[in-house]
């Protein structure tokens, strides 16, 4: 379970915390799901050192490895796409510093997480176990999902695919969602919301444009070349 005790924290943090909250209600998140999980997640625990003053600016930001941890507007509205429900089981692919996953989880979410590069999955999980010790993080290619553990109630792509991967639509519950940047050049993509509505068929929704790094991986840019 979700949990910041034990976690330190000042009252500048915690302030510009909830001027984030705003900030995102402002640019149009209506969850208050979603907006409450953004207040409770201490962003800067999964923030590369000495950058304090970016941590709360409404931004991606570099974290080694030619990554990024998302923009907290990205975050939000991929989450808020999920409907999740107390207890949704979710797949995050693209773990990355972990901080949608943390959010994930503050949403009541039991989470799955893949990340593809080691060294990023070893840093975010020291810090996710801090705040949820029951968050699950693997190690491998997400594009193909996580097979042993499905079917999921929600899955969410936090890298652009080529095309939609099939593979993750297949290990959605029925009335399961995949949210999946989606795009045919590697760096822009428009938010896709596939919703399974029974075994053979889903309602596919398209949203505004995005900028994601590329998901790898058999089901994604590896699979097209
Ligand atoms: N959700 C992350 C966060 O909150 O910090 C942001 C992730 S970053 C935008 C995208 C991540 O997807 C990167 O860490 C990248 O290594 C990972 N990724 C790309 N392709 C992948 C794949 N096939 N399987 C798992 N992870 C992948």
């Amino acid at each position: 379970m979700f949990t910041t005790q034990g976690i330190n924290e000042t009252p500048v943090t915690a302030g510009k915390r909830r001027q984030l909250v705003n900030e995102l209600r402002g640019k149009g998140i209506v969850s208050e799901l979603v907006l409450q999980a953004i207040g409770k997640v201490p962003r800067q625990l999964f923030f590369p050192k000495d950058f304090e003053q970016f941590v709360y600016r409404d931004a991606a930001f570099p974290i080694g490895h030619g990554q990024t941890i998302s923009q907290p507007y990205t975050v939000a509205f991929q989450t808020a796409l999920l409907d999740l429900k107390p207890g949704s089981k979710v797949l995050e692919i693209g773990t990355g510093s972990g901080y949608q996953a943390a959010v994930l989880s503050a949403c009541g979410a039991m989470v799955y997480t893949i990340e593809t590069i080691k060294e990023l999955l070893m840093e975010s999980v020291k810090v996710l176990k801090i705040l949820d010790n029951e968050i699950q993080c693997f190690h491998g290619d997400g594009s193909m999902g996580l097979s042993a553990f499905a079917p999921f109630d929600g899955i969410v792509v936090t890298a652009g695919a080529p095309e939609i991967p099939q593979t993750l639509v297949s290990q959605l519950v029925v009335g399961g969602k995949l949210v999946v940047p989606v795009g045919d050049k590697p760096d822009t993509q428009k938010m896709y919301r596939v919703t399974r509505i029974n075994e053979k068929e889903t309602k596919t929704e398209v949203f505004g444009d995005f900028k994601f790094v590329p998901l790898t991986g058999k089901e994604g840019w590896n699979g097209k070349n």
